[in-house]
């Protein structure tokens, strides 16, 4: 976080705590709302990863899940007029979870919160822990779509990964999953892997299709700062993945799975018909979520805030944001250590850019029904600009990225940023 924005974070804060809890908040009867929980543990820090994610530090585990079902509970009053429509359990590795542990949790969210018959209930699972005895207690408690971590379906790319199982385990666990009568699958793919000829991703991508799953996100590699990939990117121990390969390899992913079947909705994401993400879609929508869980993010009640990283800090802040809550009825939530009100500008910049992801783009009229004011009147120069380039095109009422576009989303994004955008106004 930038310092300069420091203080007013923390009087953003302090006021979405004071707005949020315990009256919570009003709206129509029964919005839809997506809950992330987030399970901080792995067995080792792979070296590519810069999610909230710890290894060694197992011992927490048996104080972090009562804390996350308190967390829960705390947030329920501001929650009471929304009803969960998807539940994501995100780290981290959910599948090292207990059985028990995750009933706790699934039992938390019943007992606090309306949710919908029709829930989608997803947990992020490494193919290292889907064990067929562990899979079925995942199915019966409920959870009915797994998202499997497999990355690749070659062991030195998995070494490279420093991933701890190989390519047998993980197509063992998929066979497993669908034994165990999950019937809603992901696989989590990643290509532009340092040194991947197109063919290696070629073969990895065959092979997970040829399982059928019904979600397959494929993820270019990306070299992210404070990772040991980084350093070692850094000091020339590794050359960075070559744009054009990866270019190559995404162009190709689009033209396979088109021809096997799979409709490219987000720009990482295809599915079967009817098997998109309905969790991921609320983000892209820019829709309500509620994040619980340490280092967790939230877009709830206009605000965006996210919980403290560490998860022994978690647990202790959560403990006595709960202590006073039993003894006093109200309090803080304690657990928030930084947010803010978005302004208009950054709703506006934020929709735009996250409904270009989908393939489907961005309604012009779903957009001013939204805002009060249409894309072209607040983004109009960088609209031009973009139709001009050939990255963004005209569909109907809708504006979405080209098929050269999605090859360089960033550059059309980087100019709906909001200082880039100008004359905003929702009044006009
Ligand atoms: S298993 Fe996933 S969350 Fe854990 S360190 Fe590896 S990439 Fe990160």
């Amino acid at each position: 976080m930038p310092a300069h924005n420091r203080a007013r974070d923390v009087a953003v804060v302090a006021r979405a705590r004071r707005r949020l809890y315990p009256e919570g908040v009003t709206t129509s009867p029964r919005s839809d709302l997506a809950l992330y929980l987030h399970i901080p543990f792995c067995t080792a820090k792979c070296g590519y990863c810069d999610f909230n994610s710890y290894a060694g530090l197992e011992h927490l585990v048996p104080d972090y899940t009562p804390a996350l079902v308190r967390e829960l509970e705390l947030w329920a009053p501001a929650a009471r007029e929304f009803q969960v429509r998807s539940v994501f359990f995100g780290g981290g590795t959910p599948s090292l979870s207990s059985i028990e542990d995750l009933e706790a949790i699934v039992r938390g969210i019943r007992a606090h919160y309306a949710v919908a018959q029709d829930s989608e209930w997803t947990l992020e699972a490494n193919p290292g822990e889907l064990t067929l005895e562990h899979l079925r207690g995942l199915r019966a408690i409920g959870l009915n779509r797994l998202s499997i971590g497999v990355q690749s379906l070659h062991d030195d790319e998995l070494q490279l990964l420093d991933r701890v199982h190989d390519a047998a385990r993980a197509i063992e666990a998929v066979e497993a999953a669908r034994e165990a009568g999950f019937d809603n699958l992901n696989l989590d793919l990643i290509f532009g892997l340092i040194g991947q000829p197109l063919e290696r991703w070629q073969q990895t991508l065959r092979r997970a299709v040829a399982l059928r799953p019904e979600h397959l996100s494929c993820y270019a590699l990306t070299v992210e700062p404070g990772t040991a990939l980084y350093y070692q990117v850094a000091k020339g121990q590794l050359e960075p993945p070559d744009p054009d390969v990866v270019a190559d390899q995404y162009e190709w992913t689009r033209s396979f799975l088109a021809e096997q079947g799979y409709r490219h909705y987000e720009l990482s994401n295809w599915a079967l018909p009817g098997r998109e993400c309905r969790h991921n879609l609320v983000y892209w929508h820019a829709e309500p979520y509620l994040g619980v869980g340490a280092g967790a993010h939230s877009f709830f009640a206009g605000q965006r805030f996210a919980n403290v990283d560490a998860p022994n800090r978690y647990v202790e802040l959560v403990n006595a944001s709960y202590e006073e809550r039993q003894a006093t009825g109200g309090g803080q939530l304690r657990q928030i250590h930084g947010g803010e009100t978005p302004d208009e500008a950054l709703l506006l910049s934020d929709a735009m850019i996250l409904g270009l992801r989908l393939m489907e783009g961005v309604s012009t009229q779903a957009f001013e029904a939204r805002f009060g004011v249409t894309p072209e009147a607040v983004f109009g120069a960088a609209i031009e600009r973009h139709l001009a380039t050939g990255l963004l095109e005209r569909a109907g009422d809708r504006l979405r990225l080209t098929s050269r576009g999605q090859l360089l989303a960033n550059e059309v994004f980087v100019d709906l940023l909001p200082e880039e955008a100008a004359g905003v106004s929702t009044t006009g």
